[in-house]
């Protein structure tokens, strides 16, 4: 799952940086608004994390201008400004949830688990299927029962995945995914993590399909 981050205190953003690759996170981090507003009109990640002052831009605006485009991208607001209004501002203009700082990184990871999970309208934050069980809170994937060591990387397409049975997911997308971890994404990377992935999960757990990518059968 990849999350932009726009934060502008370089302590506080290259914690909560570490703390989301921890959790099994791509990342992009931008300081200033501006440059995040335009980001979001080319591309957007799949989660939000929104600071509201901000340099160039302010979040609040940010996020208006996203909701009055029609997007839907959950977005998790994070502010200094611990006032009723400011909160209340914030989830009107569209904020799916919102941490008050200083937070705790566990408390932020927890609850983008859970607005990933209202998104994709599971319940249950475990995901069950074809035998696979993944565990997002512990970042642990077992098979029938056993715990499989998987390298971050790997586990974080085995989610995208996994999130989307019967869904291919093209090799371009799961670039991004990959992308954000701190380094470029080499030519075949997905290759060599599906690979990986099949040799663990059994051949037949990914299928390809052609000219369309990856995907985990229904
Ligand atoms: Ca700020």
């Amino acid at each position: 799952m990849r999350v932009l981050l726009v934060e502008d205190d370089d302590l506080l953003g290259s914690a909560v940086c570490k703390g989301l690759q921890q959790a099994g996170y791509a990342v992009d981090w931008l300081r200033d608004g501006r440059q995040a507003m335009n980001a979001l009109r080319d591309a957007e990640p799949d989660i939000l994390v929104l600071d509201l002052g901000l340099p160039g831009q302010d979040g609040l605006s940010i996020l208006r201008d996203l909701r009055h485009r029609q997007s839907d991208l959950p977005v998790m607001v994070l502010t200094a400004r611990d006032t009723v209004d400011d909160r209340i501002g914030g989830l009107d203009a569209g904020a799916d949830d919102y941490l008050v700082k200083p937070f705790d990184l566990g408390e932020l990871t927890a609850r983008l688990r859970a607005i990933a999970r209202r998104r994709t309208g599971r319940a249950s934050p475990v995901i069950e299927h074809n035998g696979i069980v993944f565990d997002p809170a512990v970042r642990s994937v077992s098979v029938d029962g056993e715990t499989l060591q998987l390298p971050g990387r790997a586990m974080a397409i085995l989610e995208a995945l996994l999130e989307r049975p019967g869904v291919p997911l093209s090799r371009e997308r799961l670039e991004q995914i990959l992308y954000g971890w701190g380094e470029g994404v080499e030519s075949n990377a997905v290759e060599v993590h599906i690979h990986h992935l099949r040799k663990k999960l059994g051949k037949d757990a990914i299928k390809t399909i052609r000219g369309l990518g990856y995907m985990i059968p229904k």
